[in-house]
């Protein structure tokens, strides 16, 4: 039978309360229920006292943890900065995270492997956006000095890894996103932009100094 999920929310609020019990659940302590606007319970009254904290970072473990328990409660924790819960772990039955560890380690060389084959389809994955960026900057710009495309396109590739589109044909690249990519190469080796900050300048003013000298590089290059 498949597992039955329950939110455990480590509460923002300050005035929760148990619809069991009736106490009070202070600001940060655990609150089950199905959002943290939905009526629900403190730790002691719901039916994960007894069970155990598997933190989050093991995708196996939390994996099959789960699957070898009757119920798992999700531990979210509201990320302030990030605007968004994120799960902190999850508390299933001991015996699950026993059983769990028992298949991870008799299969632990086999995913070791199965991880190793997918990080080197990443990396040609990475070779191939690269290349075909490059290309699709070489395209809009054919007078760019000669393998500068190759630096801006792994430059690129670095500050989009693992976005969506990254094996994307030369052709299907955002034109935009090129003259971005260019625009910022231009910016930090063809002028003085970064030597001009820490002299009480603006970001925004150092920026619009450098632009018409940023424009007249881009017309060469074109
Ligand atoms: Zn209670």
């Amino acid at each position: 039978m498949a597992t039955v999920s329950q939110n455990i929310f480590l509460t923002r609020k300050e005035k929760q309360r148990c619809v069991c019990c009736g106490k009070r659940i202070p600001f940060g302590k655990s609150f089950i229920a199905e959002t943290e606007d939905h009526k629900g319970t403190c730790f002691a009254c719901s039916p994960f006292l007894g069970y155990s904290l598997l933190p989050a970072g093991n995708a196996a473990m939390t994996r099959r943890s789960k699957k070898h328990s009757k119920l798992c409660g999700v531990v979210l924790k509201w990320n302030q900065r990030r605007k968004r819960y994120e799960r902190k772990g999850q508390f299933v039955e001991e015996i699950a995270i026993e059983k769990a560890r028992l298949e991870c380690e008799n299969d632990r060389e086999a995913r070791e492997l199965k991880n190793k084959k997918a990080a080197i389809v990443r990396e040609q994955k990475d070779k191939v956006y690269i290349l075909n960026f490059a290309n699709a900057i070489r395209n809009k710009y054919p007078n760019c000095p000669q393998k500068r495309e190759f630096k801006i396109a792994s430059h690129a590739c670095e500050k989009h890894s693992g976005r969506v589109g990254r094996t994307a044909d030369a052709k299907e690249f955002d034109p935009q996103m090129i003259d971005l990519a260019v625009q910022a190469h231009i910016r930090h080796t063809e002028t003085n932009y970064d030597e001009q900050f820490g002299k009480g300048k603006r970001k925004t003013e150092i920026r619009s100094d450098v632009q018409s000298k940023i424009e007249s590089v881009l017309n060469k290059w074109k």
